[in-house]
């Protein structure tokens, strides 16, 4: 096996890449990334990173390891027959092996397309949106109260903004924390 694509740029492809560093694993390593940054830390982004763009976003070893990084365009599809990795109108990627990582996506609204001032929380770059809408002290409708919802409507309440939660349950985290 001398070549091995990872889709998905985030903490799993990124910890998949280090340990086969680890192991002795000296081939190549590509790294397939729909955003175009390379991995950092997202619990930051519905917390500090919110009050201070100073924040740490830094995962350890993400510079360091060893790979050809294929940022800000994402993985379409699979050729399996060739063995390769779609890229859209891009060269595809060859692999001997292909670790599949690409993690969640926020699940939107119906219409939250087509408005400005809505925003889903999952990457660097929403967090980015969602900071510059902050600067005109907006009133916020947080959906959905579970755990980023909850933080997200904390964190902007440290910045004394109007928060309105809202959320179908009876009290927020109720199904991990309980009634109280
Ligand atoms: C705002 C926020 C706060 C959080 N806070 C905490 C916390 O405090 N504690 C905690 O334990 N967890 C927290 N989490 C959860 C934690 O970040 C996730 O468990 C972790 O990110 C999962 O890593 P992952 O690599 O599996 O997926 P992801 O981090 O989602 O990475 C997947 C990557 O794949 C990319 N991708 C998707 N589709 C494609 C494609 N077709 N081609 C190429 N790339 C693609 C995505 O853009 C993304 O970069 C938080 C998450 C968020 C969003």
């Amino acid at each position: 096996m001398r070549r091995v694509a990872i889709a998905g740029a985030g903490l799993a492809g990124l910890t998949v890449a280090q340990e086969l560093r680890r192991l002795g694993y000296d081939g190549e390593i590509s790294m397939i990334g729909a955003e175009r940054h390379r991995p950092y830390r997202r619990p930051p982004l519905s917390k500090e990173y919110l009050l201070d763009d100073t924040a740490d976003l830094a995962l350890a070893g993400a510079d360091e390891l060893s790979a050809t990084w294929l940022l800000g365009h994402p993985a379409t599809g699979l050729d399996l027959v060739g063995r390769r990795v779609r890229r859209g109108a891009l060269p595809p990627v060859a692999f001997d092996a292909l670790v599949i990582a690409t993690g969640v996506r926020a699940r939107t609204l119906p219409g939250a397309g087509e408005l400005r001032g809505v925003v889903t929380l999952r990457g660097l770059d929403d967090a980015l949106a969602l900071r510059a809408a902050l600067a005109g002290r907006p009133r916020v409708v947080v959906a959905g109260a579970g755990f980023l919802g909850s933080e997200v409507a904390a964190t902007l309440r440290a910045l004394d903004l109007p928060v309105t939660l809202v959320e179908p349950d009876r009290v927020p985290l109720r199904r991990p924390l309980g009634e109280r």
